[in-house]
């Protein structure tokens, strides 16, 4: 089958479904037609609250105004993730989106830090000299708007994932997309080729088309149910299977960052909205049952609850094509990590751009799939990577969750990093990482990996002049805050724009 590709038919109207749409019609939207399929009697997820800043791009791209968007979405700014509880029960750490200190001549701050620590003996920290955490800490927010990556403040958001849905579908709908309401009972296929051809809802309504996106979440209906590439499970690595979430009554001061808050046998979430708080346990179902998450989460929520619970089963890993003749599968259906580095709905704005770049207008090329297919199957291994380092490199020893992850043989890609890491402090950002250097520095050092020695580069600031070095850029990273309103006057004063 080569047909020129007219119309996109996306099955889905979650955040995955919603994006997609967005994101083909507002760059394809001249060329092709887009019709998406959702069916109300099924729902979506119903969580995904967190994000990391390139969602930005995505948001300026779509044309979309930050104020409606924090408005309608009831969004809260975030700056960092506090991690509790993972190296040691009592120990946190910040891992930000901004990046300690700063490079001289080439070397990078932590190596400079390891010096000043062994030279003056001095408990010196990688984080008092982050902008992001500052402000975090301080609980203030706002956009500062430089040209000096020294005092830039990257941020996300936080937003409630019922509404950020309709924001976008709204947003769709204006810019021409066709939504269908309808459950799918029933997928064609073209008897030779295997490719769909059109969909047949329970009220007998058929849809066609040339290019199929499944957004279908966990169902993954039209990418595994009718073409069954089959999945590649992780849960050896992640065994954390299974979620609980419930949202509280807000906090009195809305915090500018996610909580992701270490238990024996899994981790919860707290996430702040202007108008709740999204709560949530992810375990494993081997550890916990269903009553007994509910039970433990319940017992750390400082606030009144305001729904009943959402228990979600899912499976880590990812489907071993993410493109397969003519279907293209973005979000939960084209595989799972879990939410703990809040990257989901960042996987659905890279698959959307990655199908944009390589959109099959003249009819589908296999080479062009098998790198579509290729791109996606390493960034969901460099996050992979990213999300296991939180588990496997830890001190705890109060369950036996915690003492297996330590001991298990992680991927050789981190082995490697850790190793080069742990001896001297080396950081190499590889083939387009999501995580740049900043980001494995920060959960390497708060996960407790020491590295042993430093860059020699370090050894070209004379150590007299170190101390003053280090007091000038904490000056300059603090500078900034004296000036920052706090998050909720920022958010009250956006909102009455
Ligand atoms: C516990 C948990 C916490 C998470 N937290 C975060 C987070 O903080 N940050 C983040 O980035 N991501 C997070 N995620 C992931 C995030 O929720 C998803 O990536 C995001 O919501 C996209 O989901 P989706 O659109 O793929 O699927 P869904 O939301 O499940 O949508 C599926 C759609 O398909 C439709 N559908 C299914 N079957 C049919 C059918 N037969 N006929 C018609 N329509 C059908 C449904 O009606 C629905 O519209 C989390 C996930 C989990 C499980």
């Amino acid at each position: 089958m080569n047909n020129k590709i007219k119309k996109v038919v996306i099955v889905g109207g979650g955040t995955a479904g919603w994006i997609s749409a967005a994101t083909l019609k507002k760059l394809l939207g001249v060329q092709i037609q887009v019709e998406l399929v959702e069916s109300e009697e099924i729902g979506t997820v119903g969580v995904g609250e967190a994000t990391i800043p390139p969602i930005r791009l995505l948001n300026n791209m779509l044309g979309i105004n930050e104020a409606d968007f924090i408005r309608e979405t009831k969004a809260t700014f975030k700056l960092a993730i506090k991690f509790e509880n993972w190296k040691t029960q009592g120990h946190s750490y910040y891992h930000t989106f901004g990046a300690p200190g700063k490079s001289y001549a080439f070397c990078l701050f932590h190596h400079l830090v390891k010096r000043a620590q062994r030279h003056y003996n001095e408990p010196y920290s990688i984080w008092d000299y982050d902008l992001n955490y500052l402000a975090a800490e301080a609980g203030k927010f706002g956009i500062i708007k430089t040209q000096d990556p020294v005092v830039e403040m990257p941020f996300a958001y936080h937003f409630d994932a019922g509404l950020y849905a309709k924001f976008l579908r709204t947003h769709c709908e204006k810019m021409g997309v066709t939504r269908t309401e309808g459950l799918i009972e029933h997928v064609d296929q073209d008897a030779e080729s295997g490719y769909i051809t059109s969909l047949r809802l329970k009220s007998g309504h058929e849809v066609s088309g040339d290019l199929f996106i499944d957004c279908t979440g966990f169902r993954a209906i039209l990418l595994q149910k009718t073409l069954n590439v089959g999945y590649e499970d992780w849960g050896h690595w992640l065994p954390c299977d299974r979620a609980v979430a419930i949202p509280t009554e807000r906090d009195e001061i809305t915090k500018p960052y996610t909580r992701a808050i270490a238990h024996d046998a899994g981790w919860q979430w707290r996430i702040p909205l202007q108008h709740r708080n999204g709560n949530g346990l992810v375990y494993s179902g081997n550890h916990y049952s269903e009553e007994a998450a509910l039970a433990k989460l319940m017992s750390n929520l400082e606030n009144k609850t305001l729904q009943d619970p959402n228990f979600i089963r899912f499976r880590t890993g990812r489907a071993r094509k993410q493109w397969h003749k003519n279907v293209i599968a973005v979000g939960l259906s084209s595989g799972f990590l879990e939410p703990l580095e809040s990257t989901s709905i960042h996987l659905i704005q890279s698959a959307a751009t990655r199908l944009v770049h390589m959109f099959p207008q003249n009819g589908i090329d296999p080479q062009m799939v098998a790198e579509f297919n290729k791109q996606s199957q390493l960034e969901y291994e460099q996050i992979r990577d990213f999300i296991i380092l939180h588990y496997h490199v830890n001190e705890r020893t109060d369950s036996q969750f915690w003492r297996d992850l330590r001991e298990m043989q992680v991927p050789d890609s981190l082995t490697h990093k850790i190793e080069l890491f742990r001896a001297n402090g080396k950081l190499f950002r590889e083939q387009n990482d999501l995580f740049l250097e900043p980001s494995w520095l920060q959960v390497m050092m708060g996960q407790g990996i020491e590295p042993q020695d430093y860059h020699p580069l370090a050894n070209n600031i004379a150590p007299d002049n170190l101390p003053e070095l280090m007091k000038q850029l904490r000056r300059v990273k603090n500078e900034p805050l004296t000036r920052l309103p706090s998050h909720d006057q920022f958010i009250e004063s956006l909102c009455k724009q």
